[in-house]
């Protein structure tokens, strides 16, 4: 916990796992948050409600992150609630059910990749609009989530959702050369297995063992990860992404 006052972040995906770790760690951190949902208005507001117990403001914005509108309207009732954004986590995501490459059809894919990679790339253009000196911002941090699968590939169970975050992955190096001009980092994380709802039933208990260090991580684990990157503490990195995996 830090007495300093960061300024405002932004979280896509806030309302459950790694995004409301990350909203939590963040107002530990000093920042004010906006917390993004699109359907969990509950776990929403218990996330607000853990931020403004540390002492910070934070609100709960719905918003589907695929929708451009959509999107516009979020960074737009944060930035009038509490002032204008400086980091914002690109967290937003879905995996798709288990199935093999050949069984895929375009609708699935479609879904898979308009989440996890569209709506990246959507909420990092409304970032930079908004950021960049170029504009008459202040700059800021762009911190997207992808997955250790954007480099492991997940062979059998969701090669399509891997591809959607190795996009992400190409999107944060790209950006942030585009960028760094403009004030802006732009900084990456790949979690590995975390302990989360987005996991199927079961599959934890199968393969959670699997990482070197034998366990899944937690939520927290990776937010620890995510506020150091969002802060200065990280101000001479940009374009990298950082494993949280267990040395998977
Ligand atoms: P969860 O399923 O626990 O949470 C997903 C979050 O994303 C929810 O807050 C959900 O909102 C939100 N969300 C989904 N679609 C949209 C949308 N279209 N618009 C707005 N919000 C949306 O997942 P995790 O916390 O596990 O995952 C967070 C990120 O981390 C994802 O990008 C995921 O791919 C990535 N990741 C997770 C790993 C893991 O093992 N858990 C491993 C590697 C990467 P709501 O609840 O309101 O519907």
């Amino acid at each position: 916990m830090t007495d300093e006052r960061r300024g405002v972040v932004l979280v896509t995906g806030g309302s459950r796992g790694i995004g409301a770790a990350a909203s939590v760690a963040l107002a530990a951190d000093g920042w004010d948050v906006g917390v993004n949902y699109r359907t969990r208005a509950d776990d929403a507001a218990q996330v607000v409600k853990a931020c403004e117990q540390l002492g910070r403001r934070a609100i709960a914005v719905q918003a589907d992150v695929v929708e451009a509108d959509q999107i516009e309207r979020l960074f737009d009732t944060v930035t009038a609630e509490l002032g204008p954004i400086g980091a914002v986590i690109n967290n937003a995501g879905i995996v798709t059910p288990s199935a093999k490459v050949a069984e895929y059809d375009a609708a699935r894919l479609e879904q898979v990749f308009r989440i996890n990679s569209v709506s990246a790339f959507l909420v990092a253009g409304a970032a930079v609009r908004r950021m960049s000196t170029a504009s008459g911002g202040a700059g800021g941090v762009i911190v997207n989530i992808s997955s250790r699968a954007a480099v492991l590939g997940s062979a059998g169970e969701y090669v399509d959702y891997a591809a959607s975050k190795a996009a992400v992955d190409a999107l944060t190096v790209g950006l942030a050369n585009e960028v760094a001009k403009e004030g802006i980092r732009v900084l990456g994380v790949r979690p590995g297995l975390i302990e989360t709802e987005i996991h199927a039933p079961g599959r934890l208990d199968r393969i959670g063992t699997t990482p070197p260090l034998g366990r899944p991580g937690r939520a927290e684990e990776v937010a620890e990860v995510i506020a150091f990157l969002a802060s200065d503490r990280s101000s001479y990195m940009t374009g990298s992404s950082v494993d949280v995996a267990g040395g998977r």
